[in-house]
Formats: C-alpha cells, sequence, structure tokens
C-alpha cells in the first residue's frame, strides 16, 4: 500500500472467501457494483442508472470494512479508506479539504473505491445540534458525489452504525442511493465466519457446531476474538505438556469465559 498523506492507497487483500455470510450483500454489490465499473453498456441499454454510493450500516463489528475491502479487491480497485472519526478531530475547515484531496486521489488513481468509515461522525443531519458545525463537510461531499456522476470507475461506500444519524441530502438519488443493512450474524452465520478464522487449525469434532449456538450476541469481530482466544489456550496447554494438539470445547469454554457478546437485545433494537 502506498501512503499519500494519511490515506492509504492500495488493493486489499481481503477476498469474498474472507467474509462470512452475508450472501445478499454480496450479491447486491456483485451486481450493481460491477455492472456499474465493468459492464455500462448493459446498464445504459436497460435504462438504470449506474451507482457512485452505497451506504453500509448495521451494529459494530458486524463486516462493514471487510465487504468494502472485499468489494475493492474483486474489483481490483484501490482502495482508500477515509475514517469519519478521524476526519472529526481535524475540524470542520481542514475535514472538507480532507474529503477533497481524498477525491482527486481516487480520481487519480481509479478504478478506486473510497471508503468512508463512521460517515455520521462529519455527515449529521444539518438541523441538528452538531449538524451546522459539519455543514461545510457535507457541503463538499454532495459536491464530490455529484462530481462522480460522469465517472465509471470511481465508487464510494460509506458505513455507519448511525443511519438515523446522517444528513438526508446525501441519501438523494446520486448519492449514497443504494443503504444496505449487514445484520449481525445468526447461528448459521457464525458457524461460517468461526470456519473462516479457524480454518487451517485442527479442531475436535463438534465444536464449531457447539460454539455457534452459544453465541447469541456475538459479532463477526467477537468471533473473531473469541476463536483468536481459544487458539490461544490450546497453545498454553500444549506447551505444558498436554498432548491434544487441536483445539477442543475446553477451549473455547475458557475463551467464552474472557470474550463477551458486544451485541445487546438493546443495541440491537435500534435496527
Ligand atoms: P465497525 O462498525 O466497528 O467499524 P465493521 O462492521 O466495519 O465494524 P469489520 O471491521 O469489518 O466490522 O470487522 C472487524 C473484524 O471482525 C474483521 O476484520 C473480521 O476479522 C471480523 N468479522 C466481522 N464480520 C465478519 C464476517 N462476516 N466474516 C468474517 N469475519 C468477520
Amino acid at each position: 500500500l502506498r501512503t499519500y498523506g494519511k490515506a492509504q492507497v492500495g488493493i486489499p487483500e481481503v477476498t469474498w472467501n474472507d467474509v462470512g455470510d452475508l450472501e445478499e450483500v454480496k450479491e447486491v454489490i456483485n451486481k450493481y457494483v460491477v455492472a456499474t465499473m465493468q459492464r455500462r453498456d448493459i446498464l445504459e441499454k436497460l435504462g438504470i442508472e449506474p451507482i457512485h454510493g452505497i451506504l453500509l450500516f448495521g451494529p459494530p463489528g458486524v463486516g462493514k470494512t471487510l465487504v468494502a475491502k472485499a468489494t475493492a479487491n474483486m474489483l481490483k480497485a484501490n482502495f482508500i479508506e477515509l475514517n469519519g472519526a478521524e476526519l472529526a478531530r481535524v475540524g470542520p475547515e481542514r475535514a472538507a479539504a480532507v474529503v477533497k484531496d481524498v477525491f482527486n486521489m481516487a480520481r487519480d488513481n481509479a478504478p478506486a473505491i473510497i471508503f468512508i468509515d463512521e460517515i455520521d461522525s462529519v455527515a449529521p443531519p444539518r438541523d441538528s445540534p452538531t449538524g451546522s458545525v459539519w455543514s461545510n463537510v457535507i457541503a463538499q461531499l454532495l459536491t464530490e458525489m455529484d462530481g462522480l456522476r460522469g465517472l465509471n470507475n470511481v465508487i464510494v461506500i460509506a458505513a455507519t452504525n448511525r443511519p438515523w444519524f446522517i444528513d438526508p441530502a446525501l441519501l438523494r438519488p446520486g448519492r449514497f442511493d443504494k443503504v444496505i443493512y449487514i445484520p449481525p450474524p445468526n447461528r448459521d452465520a457464525r458457524r461460517e465466519i468461526i470456519k473462516i478464522h479457524i480454518r487451517n487449525a485442527e479442531v475436535e469434532e463438534g465444536v464449531i457446531d457447539w460454539v455457534a449456538e452459544v453465541t447469541e450476541g456475538y459479532s463477526g469481530a467477537d468471533l473473531a476474538a473469541l476463536v483468536r482466544e481459544a487458539k490461544m489456550r490450546a497453545l498454553d496447554r500444549v506447551l505444558s505438556g498436554d498432548n491434544k494438539v487441536r483445539i477442543t470445547r475446553e477451549d473455547f469454554e475458557y475463551a467464552l469465559s474472557k470474550v463477551r457478546p458486544s451485541l445487546s437485545r438493546e443495541l440491537l433494537s435500534q435496527y
């Protein structure tokens, strides 16, 4: 990855194989984004508007960043990440200039995906108490999004845990008009995610199914941490003389006591 100022540019290594579940999300992205970037001729013939912006929303740690990276990898597009919370820290004046630079950088490095994580930090509704502070940044984002209309090789993916806290002008046609919910993982999804993180490792039979069953409320990020913890526990065990060189149910029991679920019912009831 090359570094431009603070932002890095390069094709991510994450592929769809690293993303557990989320089949519908993959399908929508494959269909619209691939058509926009690679088969514009078909869209024109069918009178379908190309896509310029996608908003991914859902609880924390469910794979929004992962989806954006896998999309860039699939398209062999450069990935330029802009973190809304970091951008907010530079202040509203400089933030507008950074937004402008990042869009220029994307055009210079096309095909490119711009990923704006935590977009709500810099694009709250302009009529909200914090909204007026960020109106310059929002205006810059709107200008840049509108400027992408004639281009088919730059797409912006934004992510948020608070879709209700985004200025509505950003969601109008031609801007972030494809809004996709990334849900918390259900049991089957959790099994897929655990399998991805545990691949290549030796695991006691039946353990993955059992872990998937008992991890309600665990996000993808929590499951990744859980598997890491179980692996380290197994390593400790084996190094202290145990001859079971595989990950056992007991390793996961220990990991479950260390890594707690982050998705409470209360949090999920917002979506
Ligand atoms: P946040 O809202 O906190 O930014 P996010 O939704 O963008 O979170 P990611 O950063 O994509 O979540 O996920 C964090 C980590 O959790 C990933 O790097 C990956 O290890 C794991 N993870 C999350 N979702 C999945 C998934 N569906 N499949 C595989 N791993 C996942």
